[in-house]
């Protein structure tokens, strides 16, 4: 572990300050649901159902093997929603900005937008920023909803692995779509079968990383500009002493980034000097401190655990 997160840890503990590592040393683990003991379902209000012996079933008839296929399917639904979700404010975002009523955001990479049109054909010729931005942002709200058919982004995987999705009957036919199917087909009464239930839950997390989670990041390079190689540093230590410290956390960008522009105005500056600090010192936390670095160079102070 990194040495500043350490010493901190260390002096957390000494003035009796909880911690994710003093909680998870208190945690008594469920003894069940491990994989090894048994496995627990959770779906329906018959249960909880604890599989603990070979040949047990829940109350309404699912295996240890469907009972895991549900487990991990819902696991999945859950973090294509959070990422996907994501890519779905960003396109708002854009959607707003090419409509010139989000106040301080800017299409940064021209280049990166027109890219993104010839990849899910629509024009560029003779047309404006702001028009084909819109398209851009319509489409990508578009794939959420789409209930027929397969995302548009599933072409530029290479060939042969497209085919094999085809084959398989792996593409998702939209974002939304086949999280609802996931948790759909999970619920008690509905798909038994854990190759199934295991199907879909792939098809849902290809809709994540071929959809949602792909439009977020082609949409933050056009709206913050594509990332490039920086020199900035990491861990606690980007803390200043004498400065009023802000860390920018959670998954969205869209705030950070103008928190990344407020911090550099002279007023707040002015204001914060005022006070007695010596500046304003920015850093990140997480996901969101490798989205302010990677594109502004902004320092990271480490992650959601230390
Ligand atoms: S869905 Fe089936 S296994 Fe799960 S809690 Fe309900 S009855 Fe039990």
């Amino acid at each position: 572990m990194d040495p500043a997160a350490q010493a901190i840890l260390i002096r957390a503990d000494m003035l009796g300050i909880e911690t994710a590592f003093t909680r998870a040393e208190q945690m008594v683990p469920c003894n069940i649901g491990s994989g090894k003991s048994g496995m627990c379902c959770k779906n329906c209000f018959m249960g909880p159902c604890r599989i603990t012996k070979d040949g047990q079933t829940g109350i309404c008839g699912a295996t240890l093997e469907t009972i895991a296929a549900r487990n991990l399917a819902r696991a999945i639904a859950s973090g294509a929603a959070a990422h996907s979700d994501h890519g779905r404010d960003l396109a708002f975002t854009l959607e707003a900005v090419a409509r010139g009523e989000a106040p301080g955001y800017a299409i940064r990479d021209v280049a990166k937008l027109w890219d993104v049109a010839a990849r899910v054909d629509i024009p560029t010729e003779g047309r404006t920023t702001n028009d084909v931005a819109l398209d851009v942002a319509r489409k990508a709200l578009g794939e959420f909803g789409q209930q027929r058919g397969e995302l548009t982004y599933l072409k530029s995987a290479p060939k042969k692995r497209y085919e094999l999705w085809k084959k398989l009957d792996l593409s998702p036919r939209g974002i939304d779509r086949e999280i609802v199917d996931t948790m759909h087909r999970t619920h008690i009464g509905d798909d038994q079968d854990p190759v199934h239930i295991l199907k879909g839950a792939i098809r849902t997390a290809i809709g994540d990383g071929w959809g949602g989670s792909m439009w977020a990041t082609d949409i933050s390079d056009i709206l913050f500009g594509t990332p490039s190689p920086k020199v900035s540093q990491v861990n606690l230590g980007v803390l200043k002493t004498d400065e009023v410290n802000i860390l920018v956390h959670g998954h969205e960008p869209t705030l950070s980034e103008m928190i990344v522009a407020a911090v550099q105005d002279p007023e707040l500056i002015d204001y914060a000097k005022s006070k007695g600090a010596a500046g304003i010192c920015l850093a990140g936390i997480c996901c969101t401190a490798n989205e302010v670095m990677m594109r502004q160079g902004i320092p990271s102070a480490g992650n959601f655990l230390h």
